[in-house]
């Protein structure tokens, strides 16, 4: 989950790297650390516990060199520490290793290399690394780390200098994320685009078992078993600017509001008046195989899943096909049954996540057809699948998603839309739909133009303890979503429940320090909504309504434009990304970067 950057060229180093890790500083961020070749060949470390400017203050005024690699850290064995942090060194300071992911076997392995006589610096898995590099009798750096990464289990992006091989950087990939970047006489290597593009826009993916030797003006790759495999260059579409702040404070509040463009990005081109139906270029699915469908099963983790959610209400809704999400994270860990009639989508907005690529993998293996709705083009995710989307958000910082959310709901809509139209959707639904569709971005411009007033509600409701959300059947995903995002990034305690299971427990709850946010659509369940507010007022609670008109019983209510009753989940989420952002911000939190969060979760 952590940012690795490298470089290698005719540039002065330190500066370079720690630029590129204040790109990274979203993936991890509890320590971050450098290593440069000095003048004389020898290995410079700086670490230090904290954020990427903690870093910066401690670096000596004399740190030059044109070669070094650079982490930022998230701890996932040992506590953040300027110790824990990388890069971990060997005993001779010879061999400096970053590494992204974890090493499962570690503990077997520190066991060993310390009856060995190895004295360890760190309490980190990474560290085994550094000292298999270093004790390995082969003759290149290429083959000292191919052979201790035989050694390992786990997962791994990896970056190594060594003293003895100057000149040059090699890098590794198993599970985690690792792209190079390649320019005029230089070269880069980072855990993700962000930390590239401002320098260069041709890269390489790395795939899983493959390693690359990085030196100024030329690069390769090849296996970890050392025979060489082909690398062409794609240009990166993302531009520089788009990882900028542009103005706003935050990067959520950014995206929150780059919400309306991005929506027109991901319908663009893609919408067939004349058949009422949408285009998806890369799904690989022809029309036959479509109508074989029988159950879409739909895989993702946190905001993914909750979007996987409400893809699956309009897969139903407009496809009429049965389909569900589950955690990805659970599902590979049940051994489920694989039925080779179900259709299988694997949701990721970096398309890196580690559980959502370990359950494609495992269905991929048991013959299963999967497709992948990302948002990172050409990422591990987008490569595994059969077919699949983009979700076109454009590049997401803030670690809780916003943007990204809503376009993969979007992104939903058009499979579901797609599926339909070569099954049972009527042309006129197929047009009504479409209708909807295109209204989005401007019902999304009306929405944050209400920001004043949800500023104003959440620092009414900022004193809670702890809040309810509710909302039934399409508004149920919707409050899931909106309470995971409180939670996220207010530290509130929040909890969703389907409405209709009120009376059946969380009632209890319900007083007037609890208050309940609802999911009030003008929809055929309306009153049934109605009589669930009704419930928490009798009950003293206080209620923050997201509906369509104004509600009665409730204390304060968004009004939210309408569209049609099945898009309507895409746009009632919106407001509470807002109350959830400014809630944060009233109670002073890091709202970029939450605490023991990181984005794209590159492990287990
Ligand atoms: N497992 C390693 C550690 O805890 C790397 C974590 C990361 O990916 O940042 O240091």
């Amino acid at each position: 989950m952590c940012g690795i950057v490298g470089y290698i060229g005719k540039r002065d180093v330190a500066p370079l790297l720690l630029e590129g890790l204040q790109r990274l500083e979203y993936r991890g961020y509890d320590s971050a650390g450098v290593v440069i070749t000095g003048k004389s060949g020898e290995l410079r470390t700086v670490k230090a516990k904290g954020r990427v400017r903690e870093l910066e203050s401690r670096i000596p005024k004399r740190f030059a060199g044109t070669t070094g690699i650079a982490h930022t850290r998230w701890a996932t064995h040992g506590a953040p520490s300027d110790l824990n942090a990388h890069p971990h060194l060997d005993a001779d300071e010879k061999v400096a290793v970053v590494h992204n992911g974890i090493i499962d076997n570690a503990s077997e392995l520190r066991i060993r290399l310390s009856a060995e006589g190895v004295v360890f610096a760190s309490e980190t898995d990474t560290e085994v690394l550094a000292h298999l590099i270093a004790r390995s009798a082969a003759e290149t750096l290429e083959k000292k780390v191919s052979e201790a990464l035989r050694s390992v289990e786990g997962t791994y992006g990896i970056a190594v200098l060594h003293q003895d091989f100057p000149g040059r950087i090699v890098v590794a990939r198993n599970g985690s994320p690792v792209v190079l970047g390649i320019g005029e006489k230089e070269m880069f290597v980072a855990s993700d685009v962000a930390a590239l593009v401002a320098h260069t826009r041709q890269v390489v993916t790395l795939g899983d078992g493959e390693m690359a030797t990085l030196k100024a003006d030329d690069f390769r790759t090849y296996t970890t078993e050392g025979s060489q495999t082909t690398a062409t260059p794609t240009t990166v579409e993302w531009e520089a600017e788009s990882y900028d702040m542009g103005g706003h404070d935050t990067y959520m509040h950014k995206e929150v509001f780059e919400q309306a463009e991005a929506v027109d990005r991901v319908l663009r081109g893609r919408i067939d008046d004349r058949f009422a139906t949408v285009h998806l270029g890369g799904l690989n699915l022809d029309a036959r195989e479509a109508r074989s469908v029988r159950r879409i099963k739909i895989l993702g983790c946190g905001t993914s899943y909750h979007a996987g959610q409400i893809g699956a209400g309009l897969i139903e809704e407009l496809a009429r096909i049965p389909a569900d999400a589950e955690p990805a994270s659970e599902f590979r860990y049940r051994n489920p049954v694989v039925d080779p009639d179900t259709l299988y989508v694997a949701v990721s907005q970096s398309g890196e996540t580690y559980d959502v690529l370990a359950a494609v993998q495992e269905l991929k293996r048991k013959g299963a057809r999967v497709l992948g709705v990302v948002n990172v083009v050409g990422s591990a995710i987008a490569r595994e699948a059969d077919g699949g989307t983009y979700v076109h958000a454009g590049p997401e910082v803030c670690v809780v998603s916003t943007k990204c959310f809503t376009n993969t709901v979007v992104a939903f809509a058009l499979l579901a839309l797609h599926l339909g139209r070569v099954r049972d959707l009527s042309v006129t639904d197929g047009k009504r739909i479409i209708e909807g569709l295109r209204k989005l971005p401007a019902q999304i411009e009306e929405i944050l133009k209400t920001e004043p007033e949800i500023k104003q509600l959440a620092k009414a409701y900022a004193d809670a303890r702890s809040m309810l959300f509710i909302g039934r059947v399409r508004g149920y995903p919707v409050a899931r979503e909106a309470s995971l995002k409180l939670k996220e990034v207010s530290y509130i305690h929040a909890e969703a429940y389907p409405a209709s299971e009120l009376k059946h427990g969380p009632l209890a709850l319900i007083d007037p320090s609890m208050p309940t946010v609802a999911i009030v659509p003008d929809d055929d369940l309306l009153e049934k909504n109605r009589a669930a507010l009704e419930e928490i007022k009798a009950r003293s609670g206080r209620i923050l309504a997201v509906a369509h008109q104004e509600q009665e019983k409730a204390d304060h209510t968004i009004v939210v434009p309408k569209n049609e009753d099945e898009l309507d989940p895409i746009l009632m989420g919106i407001p509470l990304q807002l109350f959830a952002y400014h809630t944060a911000l009233a109670l002073g939190r890091d709202i970029d970067k939450p605490r023991n969060l990181a984005k794209s979760v590159t492990v287990e």
